[in-house]
């Protein structure tokens, strides 16, 4: 439904990593586990599992001396150029916040013109496409039903909750699971693997081994939100692009999550007039200037960090219909937070409704 950002390295995602994509799924794997009591490594902190003794998400996923339990495979998706749309008041300044993450010269973009008149052209892209792709995940026949169904329960609950893939906080990576490929092979329907995956999960023995850290990822309900709202008017018709649309755009998303997340209009530095106003500031507002820079993240001066708060593009479910946004995020007293979000959206989204499901 969003493009979907895989490459992380170079900046760029024109060819399709698998490895962006595992990198989520076992991210979201480890929040998944720590909801359900167990215990999840870090091995990019080289807390990793060692030997024998494997945590689950090792166990899936693999670790030093130990292969992945399943292999993966995208197909049916193509590059396409990332653009951004802007409200007409930040866009100079969102602008070059979002040339900075996706831009430079190094990577093949240009900027031109200065203040009002500047241009952006990204050349980095994002992977798409307007048909349904094929995620592919092939296991040993022997473990097919236990690996699977972990596996479809993961994913069914990454595109409901969240995104999948890199840069989801930017709008990338919203997906919705049509079902399984008729392809004669699958042993069941999704529904009956998730609703499995859930049970197996869920019927663990909570471990004993913890990490002593207050900020790992957790679906946990006292640290994780997701909310959905079904829109029936936006303000995004009166925006402006920063980059160019591909051609062929079809208006099925709009990539507005900056904006969004950020504020579409800002208070003057020079003449102090205006007012900053957006989600951004409706949290600073209500938790003060840093605990809204460890939620939103940080990109000024050399202790940058990522946004804790991930905020889909618009973007629609049926060609024509509304269009719906997901907000989700992993924070100190989620209740709390998901209520100051939540009606920042209602009072600047006239008629948007909040839903259970996207799709509702
Ligand atoms: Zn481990």
């Amino acid at each position: 439904m969003t493009p979907i950002w895989t490459g992380d390295i170079d900046r760029d995602s024109r060819r399709c990593q698998e490895t962006g994509i595992l990198g989520s799924m076992r991210f979201w794997y480890e929040g998944l586990l720590r909801k359900y009591g167990q215990y999840a490594c870090l091995p990019l902190e080289g807390q990793g599992c060692r030997g024998e003794q494997l945590c689950e998400a090792c166990r899936l996923f693999g670790a030093t001396d130990r292969a992945r339990r399943f292999r993966l495979d995208l197909s049916g998706l193509a590059p396409t150029p990332v653009f951004f749309r802007l409200s007409k008041a930040v866009r100079p300044i969102s602008g070059n916040w979002l040339w900075n993450i996706f831009g430079g010269e190094d990577t093949g973009g240009c900027k031109t013109g200065a203040g009002r008149d500047v241009r952006f052209r990204f050349a980095v892209q994002a992977l798409w496409s307007s048909q349904p792709f094929t995620l592919t995940l092939r296991v040993r026949p022997h473990e097919a039903r236990s690996v699977l169904s972990k596996l479809a329960f993961l994913i069914d609950t990454m595109s409901r909750e969240g995104g999948i893939g890199a840069k989801t906080q930017h709008g990338f990576g919203q997906i919705a699971i049509l079902g399984t490929a008729e392809d004669g092979r699958s042993p069941t329907d999704w529904g009956e693997l998730c609703a499995q995956g859930k049970r197996d999960l869920g019927g663990m023995e909570s471990s004993a081994r913890r990490l002593e850290e207050r900020d790992l990822f957790t679906l946990d309900a006292s640290r994780f939100f997701s909310l959905k709202f079904r829109l029936t008017a936006h303000p995004y018709a009166a925006a402006e692009n920063a980059g160019d649309p591909p051609a062929g755009y079809d208006q099925s998303y709009i990539p507005c999550s900056f904006d969004i997340r950020y504020k579409y209009e800002s208070k003057n530095p020079f003449s102090g007039q205006g007012m900053n106003r957006g989600m951004r500031p409706a949290l600073r507002e209500e938790y003060g200037r840093d605990r809204t820079a460890l939620m939103c993240g940080q990109v000024e001066g050399s202790d940058a960090w990522a946004s804790r708060i991930h905020v889909s593009h618009l973007f629609r479910v049926q060609p024509k219909g509304p269009y719906y946004l997901k907000i989700w995020g992993d924070v100190e007293n989620a209740v709390g937070v998901a209520e100051v979000i939540a009606s920042h959206i209602l009072g600047r989204f006239r008629g948007a409704q909040q839903v259970p499901e996207v799709g509702q």
